[in-house]
């Protein structure tokens, strides 16, 4: 059996390997159009910061490692050019010589990726404008941030004395994880970062409040923000610095230009062998990964999938499905019967020492195809035991169906990055499972208390939607409050601090002894710092005979939500 793949990153290296374990006969080619196969593109960005200083430390395994460890005929600067699905045959492009073959296939594999975005914008194609998809992508950056500007090559001042080094300027168009990754990294070589957004919020899988939260950190650490503005051109400046126009009017001069503005499924050759393609514009597979021809299977960014949550149609790059979808067609191709689940879009991304990261389906994402059967909190647990010197507070929402309490998605954030990465990869695999809310109570995950608490922030959430779901504590949320009689359970310190207007306040202490003081005809809401004050009140409330509702995150979710 001869087996082509096209593309030699995350998809198709993950393809080759996996297939060559599996058979040792099949003759296996790996094509790759770039310089260098299995690289790794999440670390371009560190290298551009100089956090990664080598660019050899960004090649997970070279062409010859596939040729000695796993007899693959890798191929680099070699350009799958068209398809013939008929004669199932490719041709093949030198992209050094320019001369074409063609090879024959049993089976062909396509993971050609999704380039970036370019729109036809005036001026999108000047010097000092950069994408950041491969390893010479980041060369070419950095080599522009040595020399590109008559101010980046340090020809700012002609007098002979030079007193004062102007700041470097990057403006960074796209707010997604790669613009981010990028601003941080320049902000960290010295450069004053704008971030250009389209969008009114940052980070566009998450919901608005988490984004605001997310907003703030990346200002206070030095990005300046443009949201809701969108890049309608590019000047060229003196010395060969650039102006970036936006659709408002506004103008941001630059010494580099970074375009972070979202991929598109590469469905080029996907359509020269008349495959079908989706609705949302990636390759159509099945859960085989195959294509709507047999004989070719395609993964990666290239393909859409099944939102795991949801079940609609959906593109998402991520590398960890990338490469879960290579292994899954190798493991087809040679007969096993191994099948996608579908994507959960988990991600995480490091921000400034701190992490924000998500599992699953958002509020937005559930309201936007109209679903209405679900719940969310917020909670804002420590990251562990507060005793224990260093804990520090997460910010988590987690959203669950109202029916049954089945887990549908999870955001967390906070500056001890493991701790959120912990908690929404352990909310991942619930998901994943079909877990419910009933499931996170009983989960049994590590406990010392520098890592986490007894009960964790996971458990926490189990714990705190289940009482919602069978009602020992029913839920408000602000914004959404309708005349209810507002009972603040917190100290007269802390209401020194913030109040809420027109609430009333009895300290929680206080609480049992002056019932009297509440309305029975009307529903009660209660607030508290953080909401687990206002639950123990909740609950005297109930016992006692009154409509109560523990209002979610209390204090906490409000300042977040005043945010937005
Ligand atoms: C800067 C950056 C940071 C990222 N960070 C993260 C992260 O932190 N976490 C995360 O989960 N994901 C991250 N990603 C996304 C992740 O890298 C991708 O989801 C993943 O690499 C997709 O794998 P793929 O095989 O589909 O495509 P790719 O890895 O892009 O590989 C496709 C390859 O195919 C080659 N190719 C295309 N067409 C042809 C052709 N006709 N002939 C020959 N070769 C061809 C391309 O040159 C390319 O090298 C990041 C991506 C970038 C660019």
């Amino acid at each position: 059996m001869k087996v082509i793949i096209v593309g030699g990153v995350a998809g198709g290296a993950s393809c080759a390997a996996r297939l060559r374990r599996l058979d040792e006969k099949a003759e296996i080619v790996m094509v790759e159009r770039g310089p260098f196969v299995s690289y790794a593109n999440c670390g371009l960005p560190y290298h551009v910061g100089g956090v990664i200083e080598k660019e050899s430390s960004l090649i997970v395994a070279s062409e010859q490692f596939f040729r000695k460890a796993f007899a693959i005929d890798a191929r680099t600067n070699c350009e799958a050019i068209s398809i013939d699905a008929k004669k199932k045959t490719v041709n093949l492009r030198n992209t050094k010589t320019g001369e074409v073959t063609t090879e024959s296939y049993d089976k062909l594999v396509l993971s050609p990726g999704a380039p970036s975005v370019h729109p036809p914008l005036p001026g999108i194609d000047l010097p000092g404008i950069f994408h950041v998809r491969t390893v010479p992508d980041v060369k070419k950056i950095r080599e522009w941030l040595e020399k590109g500007t008559t101010f980046l090559a340090g020809m700012y001042n002609y007098s002979g004395i030079q007193m004062l080094k102007p700041t470097r300027r990057a403006v960074v168009v796209g707010g997604g994880f790669i613009g981010l990754e990028m601003a941080e990294n320049l902000v960290h070589i010295g450069f004053d970062v704008t971030l250009i957004q389209k969008l009114p919020q940052l980070l566009g899988p998450i919901d608005p409040e988490i984004a605001r939260l997310v907003e703030g950190h990346v200002r206070r650490n030095g990005v300046k923000l443009a949201l809701n503005d969108g890049v309608s051109g590019f000047a060229q400046l003196e010395g060969g610095a650039l102006n970036a126009q936006t659709i408002s009017g506004k103008t941001y001069p630059a010494d580099v230009v970074i375009l972070a503005i979202g991929v598109r499924p590469d469905t080029t050759l996907a359509k020269s062998a008349d495959l079908a393609i989706g609705e949302r514009g990636g390759i159509r597979v099945d859960e085989h990964m195959r294509t709507s021809d047999p004989e070719i299977f395609a993964v990666g960014d290239a393909i859409e999938v099944k939102d795991f949550v949801t079940g609609q149609w959906s593109l998402i790059a991520l590398a960890g499905p990338a490469n879960r979808q290579g292994r899954i067609a190798a493991d087809v191709i040679a007969g096993r019967d191994s099948r996608y689940r579908g994507t959960q879009g988990t991600s995480i991304i490091g921000l400034f020492g701190g992490a924000v990261a998500w599992t699953g389906a958002s509020e937005k994402m559930l309201k936007k195809i109209g679903d209405t059967d679900f719940e969310k909190l917020y909670l804002f647990p420590n990251s562990h035991a507060g005793y224990y010197p260093g804990a520090k507070m997460l910010g988590l929402k987690v959203i669950f169906r109202k029916s049954d309490g089945r887990l549908l998605g999870a955001q967390a954030l906070g500056e001890d990055g493991p701790a959120v990465d912990k908690r929404i990869s352990a909310l991942a695999v619930a998901i994943q499972m079909g877990a419910t809310v009933y499931d996170l109570e009983e989960a049994e995950l590590c406990y010392a208390p520098q890592f986490g608490s007894a009960k964790d922030p996971v458990n926490f959430a189990g714990m705190v939607a289940a009482d919602v779901l069978r009602g020992d504590m029913p839920l408000a949320h602000w914004g959404s409050l309708d005349g209810a009689f507002l009972l603040d359970v917190r100290e007269p310190v802390e209401l020194a601090v913030e109040g809420v207007p027109g609430a009333v306040n009895i300290p929680m202490g206080q609480l049992r002894s002056r019932l009297g003081e509440l309305p029975r005809d009307r529903e009660i809401h209660v607030i508290c710092r953080s909401a687990q004050r206002a639950y123990y009140a909740t609950r005297v409330l109930l016992q006692n005979g009154f409509k109560a509702k523990n209002i979610s995150g209390g204090m906490l979710s409000r300042a977040m939500l005043q945010l937005t």
